[in-house]
């Protein structure tokens, strides 16, 4: 059972009235995120599969419990955790929101007033393919999805060939530009960020009309400083507003955060209600997070190292990769080896490791060594197999980010 917290020690030795319990010593007797913890380490899928940390549950005992609808100033929590992420970005303002998908197309949403729009993104953008085709709708936007010509991540010369200026009536002008970071695992590099976003701030619009804007899906912009080594602000100058996701690689149980100029996250926040993003008691939810960033930060570089050397020993395996692995995702080229998906998702459920029916593996600050081993055998085991003329299974996979691949 799990111990009652009327009856946990205060952390100070006062054990005064106002001092909250302390669940530190506590945490191993709390069988449900004890077991969850022990799953995520073998939980390939995605970054957001960690649970909360003894600090981070502390952190939401010691919350504040505002309304952040009716209270006047909001709940203090969430302003610290605004006010954090403002102090690292170098940005205006912040918005905690309920998702990155929620972050995202409230940023749209603010910077497009009025179609006819289109807004240029890479063709594998998470605005464009992930978010259950909330542009159209939410925005009357339409979309130019540009294929990257060095195959990794969208140049100056990509955004010029497909921007739509407004001298055509038969094509909707570009409004504005997204760029991600990272995608699938790639940086997109700080120099190409600037570059591009020079050249769309500049663009030329007609008299009255709002410069074109500039908008980075930032669920992993974490990730991607720290892979290319850059700094956070100066890459954060580079856009209009940015959304960063908290229950990634950062580790909080739910949120992000939207950031950009005062008036823009001033405007921001009529849709953030008008979306169904107003919360009552999000304090707990902040406090979290506000005590994942300090934890799980420092922890991305050798998250980055852990997914490189495991690449390196699937490399060494025979394994091929369909992109670079820069940061903390490992995505394999199964076809490259003939083998099918559902082979690969049998053969590591085998071991009690967990996968996606998609060759993509996914680290974060809580996979474990012995996680990786056990993928490494069975992986080690399959190319061996397949090499050997053994028959693998293929079969429809369903579910998770499957698209009914059959491979
Ligand atoms: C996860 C993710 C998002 C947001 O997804 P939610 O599931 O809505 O939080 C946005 N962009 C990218 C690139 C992501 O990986």
């Amino acid at each position: 059972m799990a111990p009652s917290i009327n009856q946990l020690p205060t952390q100070g030795a006062s054990g005064g009235k106002n001092e909250t319990p302390s669940l530190k010593d506590h945490y191993s007797a709390l069988p449900n995120l004890v077991a969850a913890q022990h799953k995520a380490s073998h939980d390939f899928r995605s970054d957001v599969v960690t649970t909360p940390t003894a600090n981070m549950m502390q952190a939401i005992l010691e919350a504040t419990f505002a309304d952040d609808v009716i209270d006047e100033d909001g709940d203090p929590s969430v302003r610290a955790l605004e006010q954090r992420l403002v102090e690292l970005t170098g940005k205006e303002a912040a918005l905690w929101v309920l998702s990155g998908t929620m972050g995202n197309q409230i940023c749209l949403r603010t910077h497009l007033a009025q179609p006819p729009h289109s807004v240029l993104l890479d063709h594998r953008a998470h605005i464009y393919g992930w978010e259950s085709g909330a542009l159209p709708v939410m925005s009357q936007a339409s979309v130019t999805p540009v294929q990257p010509s060095n195959g990794i991540h969208l140049t100056l010369e990509d955004v010029k060939q497909h921007m739509i200026p407004e001298e055509n009536f038969h094509y909707p002008p570009t409004r504005l530009v997204a760029l991600e970071n990272t995608l699938n695992g790639t940086i997109m590099p700080l120099e190409h960020a600037k570059e591009i976003s020079d050249y769309v701030r500049s663009y030329p619009v007609p008299p009255g009309q709002k410069p074109v804007a500039i908008h980075l899906d930032g669920a992993r912009i974490f990730d991607g400083v720290a892979g290319e080594g850059v700094d956070l602000k100066e890459y954060c100058a580079c856009f209009d507003s940015i959304s960063v996701c908290l229950a990634k690689g950062l580790g909080a149980p739910m949120g992000s955060i939207i950031l950009g100029s005062k008036p823009f996250i001033a405007r921001a926040k009529w849709f953030k209600k008008m979306f169904g993003g107003g919360t009552r008691q999000p304090g707990m939810m902040a406090a979290a997070a506000l005590s994942a960033l300090a934890n799980s930060i420092p922890q991305l570089p050798r998250v980055h190292s852990l997914a490189r050397a495991t690449a390196d020993r699937l490399s060494a395996l025979g394994y091929k990769f369909s992109s670079p692995v820069q940061t903390n995702m490992v995505i394999l080229d199964l076809e490259a080896a003939g083998i099918p998906v559902a082979a690969f998702v049998d053969y590591l459920t085998e071991v009690g490791v967990q996968v996606f029916p998609s060759p993509r593996l996914v680290f974060h600050y809580q996979t474990s060594e012995e996680a990786v081993e056990k993928l490494v055998d069975a992986l080690g085991r399959l190319i061996q197999d397949k090499r050997a003329g053994k028959e693998l299974v293929g079969r429809k996979m369903v579910g998770g980010y499957a698209n009914g691949d059959t491979k």
